[in-house]
């Protein structure tokens, strides 16, 4: 497809959700968007955002992440001098001998080579063999249609080549689990038949699993809905990781009201409220004993309008606890949180936000 094509669709799918937010064209087409670390049960994790075209779907409802990327091409040489960029890094280097998972990311699908080059893609692989010895999982953001099983094989195999042997995993979005939630509001476009055709393919080849959730991702969607969605798509997915003997992650956002979205505009007409810390720990408290792990997302990435984040001032002690259960995925942290909210002042007054900046064991460049 050429690019001014999958330029046509971004601008469609922008339109379409009634996005007014612009692409960022001003950035370095030389240097990733983004990176920084997370901590996770398993070790340190290093994500990592590059800078390409657009998501070419672009309409889910409150999503702003194209808004981080161009909506013209980004050709596959300077997609390459951001991978040398990110490797050259001295948060990089420093860390490299403790990294166990990448996660690639360009806010859209690192498996559609319209917008991910396939030859970047072959140099990413190539650098994370020589620099990460201690590389366990290579963990690509896309949606489900642009899984190339050949292509999987292949850069699943080249994976073995490294110091030590990395697994592939697939990060699929699926941010709500109700069905009408997921396609007829937020316009997902994701059935669940097509994601567990995508499981049943992966399941033999011992892929890996991570799956996007937002807690409360659309307006007038009540707090108690919110849980009730998330813990729903905690049992589904149990069922499929045991059905399957597929390893899978959740991965929990709570949602916020990203800037240029009808998110931001339900704020301001009071239909949407971010959810609040606690019933993100009560959704997350489900998963104890199930099948699977969760890691909670606590940064909004900067994309959230004024007042319009999850992270409000005063609940410093529960971002630490749910950072914790991150790192541990101890319930009992999850527990105790619960028991001491309820005895607790409620924190939930729309002033008392936060920036994000303190909150993220991040490194932007
Ligand atoms: S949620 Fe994912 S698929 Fe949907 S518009 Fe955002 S980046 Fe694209």
């Amino acid at each position: 497809m050429k690019p001014e094509q999958v330029t046509q669709q971004i601008q469609q799918g922008s339109r379409k959700a009634h996005k007014d937010y612009a692409f960022d064209e001003t950035h370095d087409a030389e240097r990733p968007a983004d990176f920084w670390f997370q901590q996770a049960h398993t070790g340190l994790v290093l994500f990592a955002v590059f800078y390409t075209q657009a998501c070419r779907w672009s309409r889910c409802l409150g999503c702003n992440l194209p808004a981080r990327m161009s909506q013209k091409h980004v050709p596959f040489s300077a997609i390459m001098r951001q991978i040398d960029c990110l490797f050259q890094h001295p948060e990089i280097t420093r860390r490299a001998a403790r990294i166990h998972k990448v996660i690639v990311s360009n806010n859209g699908s690192v498996l559609d080579e319209a917008t991910f080059s396939s030859t970047a893609l072959m140099y990413l692989l190539a650098k994370l063999n020589l620099h990460l010895p201690a590389l366990e999982v290579l963990s690509l953001e896309t949606r489900p249609e642009y899984a190339d099983f050949a292509e999987l094989e292949f850069l699943s195999r080249a994976l073995t080549e490294g110091d030590s042997p990395t697994r592939l995993e697939l990060a699929i979005g699926f941010e709500a689990f109700n069905d009408h939630i997921r396609n007829a509001l937020f316009d997902k476009g994701l059935p669940l038949n097509q994601f567990e055709k995508l499981v049943r393919r992966i399941a033999p080849h011992g892929y890996l699993l991570k799956t996007y959730f937002m807690q409360k991702p659309v307006p007038e969607m009540t707090d108690e809905q919110a849980v009730l969605d998330i813990q729903q798509a905690i049992d589904y997915l149990s069922d499929i990781a045991a059905k399957h003997q597929v390893q899978i992650n959740l991965h929990l956002n709570p949602t916020y009201a990203a800037k240029g979205t009808q998110l931001e505009t339900a704020f301001h007409q009071g239909r949407f409220k971010p959810p609040l810390l606690k019933d993100v720990a009560r959704a997350a408290l489900h998963g104890h004993g199930k099948p699977l792990s969760i890691y909670i997302g606590l940064s909004d990435e900067g994309l959230a309008i004024a007042n319009g984040s999850f992270l409000r001032k005063g609940e410093e002690p529960m971002i630490q606890a749910l950072e914790q259960f991150n790192q541990s995925q101890d319930y009992h942290l999850l527990e105790r949180l619960l028991a001491d909210e309820s005895t607790a002042t409620e924190a939930d007054q729309p002033s008392r936000h936060l920036g994000l900046a303190h909150l993220k064991s991040e490194k932007r460049i």
